[in-house]
């Protein structure tokens, strides 16, 4: 069987040299490039904002503990139940146990990278439960049985035409629809699913500490419905999502709007504090909140790569970084990917399994430069890097390739004793799959040395 690294390393070959994925990608990307510059207008300091946003994770993530211990008190005190998850596994019996006793058999879920790292639809399909992503992009994916693409933007990699036709195979309609009738269609079946489901599913952008509130925010109203219509709502989160009080979001929800999609704000902001609570006309009568850690403590223990849990997954590094445009969301087959999903992946699964992920990067620091708050990711892609080398995890040919290039350039004589020729020849015999789709490696004539002794010898 191949190994992640190896079917990373033959999907990004492919998807590389896919000139219509490339297509599809650069429109969309060229799409938000357009806008967000106009969502960045409306902050008179952006990179005063972004500090500020930073310091605010900092100081929520240098006391984790006590701020959730905040949450928990205060949104149980309204009758929500908090759920505190290990990992994956245990998530997910709390779900079960929760959709046991509510004898629930139809689920409507809004877009939640969570959800999608605990593999949460695959484990309620097993269970005979059928839940039924509402958010549009989301929708589409599951309709494909594909995996969201990219973190903000499920369905980017697909045209209209490709979505008209999936409908049409999936849904039997007609394959000329546009994309607003497409929508409607959607809409239809989706206000079916919830009228049927019993339990609503939904993430959270971000945990209110002060308030003990969950911040939801979206684009059709979809995340809304589904915490409000269904008589549960459950929500599954990461413990990094906490922010420290309700005035931070003010300016949160704005800096993930402008650098998630350019907008000023998003469409729907929503704040949950509970259950529907007496005299209340809207919401649910249960609320459970599970938080779950999943290998973030581990994160925070490493004070290098806390950092990471800063992100507030607004996208931008994954438009920006030059890797994920040519090589795409699925190639790297995690939850997460681009940047981010290369720097954390590796340090919430195993390091010696998804380290290649930190090599995917040209380390030109533009995820860096267009992160909302301002983590430092190519330093901690350079640091996964560092950590893997130290722990001997490096492949027996990359340790050997790296020995002789320390031996050679040790020793001037070495170096010498190849002409320009047989150096060009040498590397492009060892350096096969590079040249395979480039031109090749020439190597002057005359080597460095050569030159700098004639020149300093006139
Ligand atoms: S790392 Fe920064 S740019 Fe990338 S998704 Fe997270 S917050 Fe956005």
């Amino acid at each position: 069987m191949k190994s992640t690294a190896e079917t990373f390393l033959e999907k990004s070959q492919e998807k590389a040299t896919d000139r219509l994925h490339r297509k599809t990608i650069n429109f969309n990307i060229g799409r938000y490039n357009a806008v967000v510059p106009q969502g960045k207008s409306q902050f008179a300091q952006l990179s005063v904002a972004r500090e500020r946003a930073k310091n605010a994770k900092w100081r929520a993530l240098e006391s984790l503990d006590s701020q959730l211990e905040t949450f928990e008190i205060l949104i149980s005190s309204r009758g929500a139940k908090v759920e505190w998850a290990e990992d994956a596994e245990q998530a997910l019996e709390i779900v079960r146990k929760i959709c046991e006793a509510k004898q629930c058999r139809s689920i409507v879920k809004s877009k939640s990278m969570v959800t999608e790292e605990i593999h949460l639809n695959a484990f309620l399909e097993k269970n005979g439960i059928e839940s039924v992503e509402t958010d549009l992009g989301e929708y589409i994916q599951q309709l494909d049985g594909e995996p969201p693409y990219h973190i903000v933007t499920p369905a980017m990699h697909k045209s209209k035409e490709d979505i008209a036709k999936l409908f049409s195979e999936k849904l039997g309609t007609d394959p000329s629809l546009t994309p607003e009738q497409l929508t409607l269609v959607a809409r239809d079946v989706l206000r079916e699913k919830y009228r049927q489901a019993e339990i609503g599913i939904t993430g959270a952008n971000f945990i209110i500490a002060d308030i003990g509130g969950v911040a939801i925010t979206e684009n059709e109203g979809n995340g809304r419905l589904s915490c409000s219509m269904p008589k549960t709502h459950i929500v599954i989160v990461g413990i990094e999502k906490v922010i420290p009080s309700m005035t931070d979001l003010g300016l949160f929800w704005p800096l993930l709007s402008t650098f998630g999609t350019g907008q000023k704000i998003t469409s729907y902001n929503t704040i949950v504090t509970g259950p529907r609570q007496p005299g209340e006309s809207d919401g649910p009568d249960d609320m459970y909140v599970i938080l779950l850690d999943n290998g973030r403590t581990r994160i925070l223990a490493d004070e290098k790569q806390r950092e990471s849990l800063y992100c507030i997954r607004c996208g931008a590094c994954l438009n920006a970084c030059p890797v994920y445009k040519n090589i795409g969301g699925h190639t790297y087959a995690s939850t997460y990917s681009g940047p981010i999903g290369s720097v954390i992946t590796p340090n919430l699964k195993e390091l010696d399994e998804w380290k290649h992920l930190s090599h995917a990067s040209s380390l030109c620091g533009n995820c860096t430069e267009v992160c909302a708050v301002k983590i430092n990711l190519h330093e901690l892609l350079l640091e996964n890097r560092h950590v893997a080398a130290d722990k001997g995890l490096a492949p027996f040919s990359e340790k050997m390739a790296w020995r002789i290039w320390k031996m050679a350039m040790l020793r001037r004589k070495w170096m010498n004793m190849a002409n320009g020729n047989m150096k060009s020849r040498m590397i492009n015999l060892i350096g096969k799959s590079w040249s395979r789709q480039r031109g090749k490696l020439v190597f002057p004539k005359k080597s460095f040395n050569q030159q700098w002794k004639e020149k300093h010898s006139q």
